[in-house]
């Protein structure tokens, strides 16, 4: 420690505001984290659904999250992690099928034996390909088109493309879907034989809290409750945050982890060309319903849908993953529904997504009584990942800012990689090591 440290802020308590705080703290700065909800951990925060406390959105960790699993060490956690083989299911004509092997790969009947060919050898070939930047440059529909070929795109890419992208997708790179196949091949190239999905009992909730020990014991200040308004450089040197009706604090570097949206925005005195290259990332959002059910639905972890008309771009079923005792022997379903900020059901009442949501799942689970579904929450984000569009990486403003000491490092700065617990805290590492 210098007898004298820098004054550093640290704006956004999600993952990555809380690891890039522990890290420069470690350093030896003087750290504030600053967190506009009542409470850290963003997208990763848990929440109350009936009696039961857990992840907002779901969250599973992967047994190659290499980066993840040394926090979790760190936090003294990782030994309470419990580790599964999950399945995965396929809504598609009308039907659920199972598609957790390869036997069961070949035997899915919507696609005939040269798609499944081409499906599979489109896999293969994006997870041995190693020049992303070069993907960058074909739009997605393209490249898996050329690849799998016209019928295979149409009945299998292009409704997963639509599900986490809607029709943003027409614009975003091939790197995308690069990134999220090359996911998946990580527990392998790690040398890893089979992937297996994992879970803390007790949730994010119970590594939030770890984490803020964490933080509080190597000395940082925390601030919930304190949304920035504005950051702006000072003429004679330093940084200057204001809160909505407190009053202003000033340090001698500034990170602002928010969405570039909301960074865009709060940032002063930037150039025209770092405002409009922040102004350029554009974010998808989500409509994430958690449902607490008397009982399980299917044996899928994951049920990706490819028909269209339902409301929901697919199901997750926590309780395939997490033992059932965690809920009180009931099941944990999450409908997730990506889509653009400015999408209507961000205004819908609950009341209507919940009637729409609860229709759609009947559709797929004719059996479903309304009697068993025991809770329904709604979370809605309008900003949770930068649409990784055509030469993403070489439009992306640079994390450290021409205003001295401010900095803007988010999850847009994830170039090559998916949103995930695992790269977040690979990139909060890379920037507390670039940035000082
Ligand atoms: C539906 C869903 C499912 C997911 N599933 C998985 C999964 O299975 N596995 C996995 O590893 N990851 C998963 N993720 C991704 C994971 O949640 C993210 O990678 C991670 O939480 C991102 O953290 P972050 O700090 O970058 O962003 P955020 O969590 O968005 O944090 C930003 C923080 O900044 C705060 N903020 C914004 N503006 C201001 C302001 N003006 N002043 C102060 N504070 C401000 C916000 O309140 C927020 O807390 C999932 C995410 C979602 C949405």
């Amino acid at each position: 420690m210098t007898s004298n440290p820098q004054r550093w802020a640290v704006v956004g308590g999600g993952i990555l505001g809380m690891t890039l705080a522990l890290r420069l703290a470690q350093r030896g700065k003087d750290v504030t984290l600053f967190e506009g909800a009542p409470h850290f951990g963003g997208l990763a925060s848990a929440w109350q659904l009936g009696d039961i406390t857990w992840d907002r959105h779901y969250h599973v960790t992967l047994l190659s999250d290499s980066h993840l699993r040394a926090l979790l060490a760190e936090l003294g956690l990782e030994g309470d992690m419990q580790w599964r083989v999950t399945r995965t299911g396929f809504f598609t004509g009308g039907r659920l099928y199972s598609m957790s092997d390869a036997l069961e790969f070949l035997r899915f009947p919507p696609l005939g034996l040269v798609g499944k060919l081409r499906l599979g050898m489109t896999i293969l070939y994006a997870s041995r390909l190693t020049d992303w930047k070069k993907l960058e440059r074909i739009p997605v529909g393209e490249w898996l088109e050329m690849l799998s070929g016209r019928a295979t795109f149409r009945q299998i890419w292009l409704p997963l493309l639509r599900s986490k992208l809607g029709e943003n997708y027409t614009r975003v790179s091939a790197a995308f879907i690069w990134a999220t196949i090359q996911r998946l091949y990580a527990a392998r190239r790690s040398g890893i034989k089979r992937e297996m999905f994992g879970y803390l009992p007790g949730g994010y909730a119970r590594i939030l809290g770890a984490l803020v020990e964490r933080l509080e014991g190597a000395g940082v200040r925390l601030r919930p409750g304190m949304t920035a308004e504005s950051v702006e450089g000072l003429p004679g040197g330093g940084i200057e945050i204001r809160f909505p009706g407190g009053a202003p604090e000033r340090f001698d570097q500034v990170v602002v982890t928010a969405p570039t949206p909301v960074a865009a925005t709060i940032c002063r005195g930037l150039e025209e060309d770092e405002a409009s290259r922040m102004r350029g990332v554009e974010y998808q959002g989500i409509v994430c319903a958690s449902l607490l059910l008397r009982h399980k639905l299917s044996d899928f972890y994951v049920t990706n849908i490819t028909d269209s008309g339902l409301p929901f771009t697919g199901v997750i079923e926590m309780t395939a993953l997490v033992d059932p005792g965690q809920f009180g022997g009931r099941a944990l379903v999450y409908l997730p529904r990506y889509v653009s900020r400015d999408d209507p059901m961000f205004a819908m009442p609950d009341e209507e997504v919940r009637e729409l949501f609860l229709r759609g799942l009947e559709r797929m689970h004719p059996a479903l009584c309304r009697e068993d579904v025991l809770h329904f929450g709604i979370s809605r984000v309008k900003n949770v990942f930068a649409l990784p569009t055509l030469d993403f990486s070489r439009r992306l403003p640079p994390m450290t800012t021409s205003v001295p000491g401010l900095h803007v490092v988010n999850s847009a700065h994830i170039v090559n990689g998916t949103l995930n617990v695992n790269e977040t805290i690979r990139l909060a590492q890379d920037a507390a090591g670039r940035i000082t």
